[in-house]
């Protein structure tokens, strides 16, 4: 949806990972509403919204069988 800048203070130590992949966010993420539950997620780049979506149909399909 939209990159968003990581504004920090030089005292914060808190560190954000990336919902989808858990990789650190440095400086910036790219933030996306999940389409079903209506949450916002933080994250890497698209792709990792795009992967967040592949993983989400995958969960479904094995809730299926
Ligand atoms: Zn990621």
């Amino acid at each position: 949806m939209a990159w968003h800048e990581l504004n920090k203070n030089w005292h914060d130590t808190t560190v954000d990972y990336c919902d989808v992949c858990g990789n650190l966010l440095i400086a910036r993420y790219w933030s996306f509403i999940e389409p079903d539950g209506g949450e916002t997620r933080r994250c890497c780049d698209e792709t990792c919204e795009r992967l967040f979506g592949r993983l989400r149909r995958l969960e479904e399909s094995a809730a299926e069988s």
